[in-house]
């Protein structure tokens, strides 16, 4: 047998080594909103499947909700302050999505570090979704504490994949909650589709081999992050192990919601 249903595995998507199936990928939609804690998250994480759909037509809005004032240990000199960081960070942002082909890019200012998934933070992204009324909403995972044995998942992260899950449903598609948000002529907006990304039960694979020359470009743009640490080969074997499981040689992994209209 070599391409007829497997007892085991995800279906239509093959193990490694058995024989490549052509995995159907989502078309790109019209619009996406990709929401996440901090400058450069987007781009170590979904960075080359939203290269792709710029270039398809896709009009993308990005959202950091922390200006990312707390940097990182390993490159963040002893003499640096959160005041001086977050315009270089904001800053290295704009440059990331310019080069990835997203105009917009928007910094709501809540604290680095100190993230909660609060009410407000709901609101803040519930009124962004209702004014840019996205297709799409491109966000983390917010149920993983952590990956392999080498990686705690960022407090800031979950939450902010917790608000903006809570955001896209059932905020922003409800009239009375949020009412406020009417008075500022909001009007419910219903999402489609959510691109999960980060998720251990991932069923949607999007192929950016073609993408991940601008992925790398626009991750190495975080300048204030990096120090001398050349991120290429780390991009490159992600991509790789997230392929695997759909036969690409380079991959961004989604659990994919498509939600049920009205
Ligand atoms: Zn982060």
């Amino acid at each position: 047998m070599t391409d007829g249903p497997t007892d085991s595995g995800t279906p239509g998507v093959p193990e490694h080594g058995k024989k490549k199936r052509a995995v159907v990928e989502p078309a790109p939609p019209a619009r996406a909103m990709s929401i996440h804690a901090h400058p450069d998250d987007q781009e170590f994480t979904v960075g080359g499947t939203l290269a792709k759909w710029a270039r398809a037509g896709t009009t993308i809005v990005t959202v950091c909700i922390t200006r990312g004032t707390g940097g990182s240990n390993r490159f963040t000199p002893l003499d640096m302050t959160r005041e001086a960081l977050g315009p270089t960070r904001e800053a290295e942002q704009r440059s990331a999505c310019r080069i990835l082909g997203i105009s917009d890019a928007w910094f709501l200012d809540y604290e680095d570090g100190m993230l909660e998934a609060t009410i407000a933070v709901r609101r803040d992204l519930t009124r962004l979704i209702r004014r840019f009324r996205p297709e799409a909403v491109v966000c983390g995972d917010p149920t993983v504490r952590y990956y392999g044995s080498t990686y705690l998942n960022h407090p800031d992260h979950r939450a902010a994949a917790d608000a903006a899950l809570d955001a896209t449903f059932p905020s922003a598609g409800t009239r009375l909650i949020f009412p406020e948000l009417l008075a500022e002529g909001l009007e419910p907006h219903e999402v489609r589709q959510v691109y999960i990304h980060g998720s251990e039960r991932a069923d949607t694979y999007v192929d950016i081999a073609g993408t991940m020359d601008v992925k790398l470009a626009a991750l190495r743009e975080h300048r204030s992050q990096m120090g001398e640490w050349d991120p290429k080969d780390f991009l490159v074997e992600w991509a790789r192990e997230q392929g695997l499981r759909a036969g690409l040689d380079a991959a961004e992994s989604y659990r994919r919601m498509v939600l049920e209209g009205p």
